[in-house]
């Protein structure tokens, strides 16, 4: 077969693009989209108010990839892992958590999506940074994974996913192009509509790529994982932390530019870990961080990885680190694990 393009690697403009060169009219372009991204059609053959003709040149020309969603386990808490495969074969993992209100109807399902398989970021607490980086995933594989999720939130739950959270496996600033036309997708009024306020990219504070999104500006929240206030002790667990590009006072200028730009507030993302960043100054020196911008903290606790070194901290000292930011007037929240018993955790995505 000649050399054909896979059409889940566009988002909707560069996919009129190429029907454009194909010689049709831009109105077959936007049905072409609205059959993969809108009905999640693969098959040329089955999208039958294009014409024959047209449907015959695209099996020359073109595929249509899918993620295939191999498995979804159900943890005791109601979190949902899938394990898809890519086109490349690898594998990767999507996790859709549930939060439920008094009487145990979910109100909010959020999907937490992989932007990468594996992550070159190799922070010392994370399982996934132990594979290194395989690939970066397309607009389509990412945008997917909302697809499947979405289906399986309507099978278990009856409800639409309501929220996205790029904070799966991968730096998705690392793969910036593909993550903002997965956003675009997600977004468009013609597909899964969501609104960019419930979306929400994470990144372990690339400022170049910040401040970048500051410009492009495609109206998602922002989540820093910052987890040490220091220096020298976030360059101790976060190997990105070591140039001086990526460094805390490059973060905090690109931060700065991200808020006075956007308009928009920060979430800085905190996982504790005993004796390592969770003692009463390290509170005040995170602080005094969240002084640079509006901003609040997600606290995490950690999912211990069997492989590495790194402790949960205790709940009377998670106690005692709250209570020193609340005196310091910073917003926090405490984010309790989900999916732990199936490895859904944050941290914990590694299956490839
Ligand atoms: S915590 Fe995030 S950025 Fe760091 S290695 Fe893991 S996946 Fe990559």
């Amino acid at each position: 077969m000649a050399d054909t393009v896979d059409l889940k690697t566009m988002g909707r403009d560069a996919l009129e693009a190429f029907v454009d060169t194909l010689g049709e009219p831009a109105y077959r372009g936007r049905q072409l989209y609205n059959w993969i991204y809108a009905r999640g059609e693969t098959d040329f053959a089955a999208m039958t108010s294009l014409p024959k003709a047209f449907r015959a040149r695209l099996n020359e020309e073109a595929t249509v990839s899918s993620i295939d969603m191999q498995r979804v386990q159900r943890s005791e808490d109601g979190t949902l892992k899938g394990l898809f495969a890519l086109p490349s074969g690898r594998e990767a993992e999507t996790v859709l958590i549930p939060s439920f209100d008094a009487l145990g109807d979910a109100q909010r399902l959020t999907v937490c999506v992989s932007s990468q398989v594996g992550c070159a970021m190799g922070c010392a607490f994370c399982a996934t940074g132990l594979m290194g980086f395989k690939e970066n995933l397309t607009p389509g594989a990412i945008y997917d994974q909302v697809w499947f999720m979405n289906e399986a939130a309507q099978e278990h739950y009856g409800r639409a996913v309501s929220n996205v959270v790029f904070m799966g496996m991968g730096e998705p600033l690392l793969n910036y192009d593909a993550v903002l036309q997965s956003v675009a997708l997600l977004t468009d009024e013609d597909t899964l509509n969501m609104s960019p306020r419930r979306i929400t990219i994470s990144t372990v504070g690339l400022a170049r790529r910040i401040r970048d999104l500051a410009d492009d500006d495609p109206r998602t929240n922002l989540a820093v994982s910052l987890h040490a206030p220091t220096d020298e002790q976030r360059s101790a667990i976060m190997p990105v932390n070591q140039s001086e590009k990526t460094s805390l006072d490059a973060l905090e200028q690109a931060i700065r530019y991200y808020a006075d730009t956007t308009g928009r507030p920060v979430t800085y993302e905190y996982c504790l870990f005993k004796d390592v960043n969770d003692s009463v100054q390290d509170a005040k020196n995170l602080a005094d961080i969240t002084r640079w911008a509006p901003s609040k903290v997600n606290i995490l606790m950690y999912n211990p990885v069997p492989t590495l070194s790194f402790e949960r901290t205790s709940e009377a000292q998670l106690n005692r680190f709250v209570q020193a930011l609340v005196e310091e007037g910073v917003t926090v929240t405490v984010r309790r694990s989900r999916g732990q018993d199936i490895d859904a955790a944050c941290g914990q995505l590694a299956n490839a």
